[in-house]
């Protein structure tokens, strides 16, 4: 009877028990994934390097234009000098102008896109700094939180710990390997009361009345026909 008592007590403790381990482990886990900021931080970083490529490529058509620009007319300065006579110099020459002309105008109708790729991927890499930025700080918040419940938890474990055992070394050995084996196998709940001669299992069986007079006289533990729980009588 004490025993069975007992054993009722530890597996309220038991229960509790895992409860927290749940928490602790729930609690864990959010700290562990960081509310998905690193996914973020690597597509911060990606959107900064996408900017940075986009502008250079901008800027180094800029210089091509220019230096387009300057080829094409140091050609038809020439050209138009009126110091070239010879006629096959001239048509080579006009042939390079030709060429250069095209050069320059198949790079200039580039910068306009290039302007723009570089401006919307600067744009994108600002806003999800921005995002970074709110969502760094919104987290920071919410890991103090977490890691000071944990802490608690933690606390509370041992000191539930503490009272379980302690509740624990009351029960003879025996009795306390048959409650750890039975609380495996039936799913945390190894000791049952028994009301108005039902065992109190989650199908509710109704005992027969030498097994409810057995419980009545033992000392050791009864356990149920039908379910194999520990019964404790009310
Ligand atoms: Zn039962």
């Amino acid at each position: 009877m004490t025993s069975a008592r007992n054993l009722l007590d530890l597996q309220e403790f038991d229960r509790r028990l895992a409860e927290q381990r749940d928490a602790y482990r729930k609690t864990a886990t959010e700290l562990k994934a960081e509310a998905g900021l690193p996914a973020l931080r690597a597509e911060t970083e990606s959107a900064r390097v996408k900017a940075l490529e986009t502008r250079v490529h901008h800027s180094r058509l800029l210089a091509e234009v220019t230096a387009l620009r300057e080829r094409l007319q140091q050609i038809e300065s020439r050209l138009y000098s009126g110091t070239i006579t010879n006629m096959r110099e001239l048509t080579a020459l006009q042939e390079e102008q030709n060429a250069a002309k095209r050069n320059f105008a198949t790079a200039e109708e580039a910068v306009s896109p290039a302007a723009t790729a570089s401006q919307e991927a600067n744009q994108l890499y600002e806003a999800k700094k921005a995002e970074l930025a709110k969502r760094e700080e919104e987290w920071k918040v919410r890991e103090a939180a977490l890691r000071s419940e944990n802490h608690a938890l933690a606390r509370d474990y041992k000191l539930l710990e503490r009272e379980r055992n302690s509740t624990a070394s009351h029960v003879k050995d025996a009795d306390l390997a048959a409650y750890n084996s039975i609380l495996k196998r039936k799913e945390g709940l190894a000791v049952v009361r028994v009301e108005r001669g039902i065992c109190q299992c989650p199908r509710r069986l109704k005992l027969p009345l030498r097994e409810i007079a057995k419980l009545k006289d033992s000392e050791a533990l009864v356990t149920c026909s039908s379910c194999g729980r520990i019964l404790l009588a009310t």
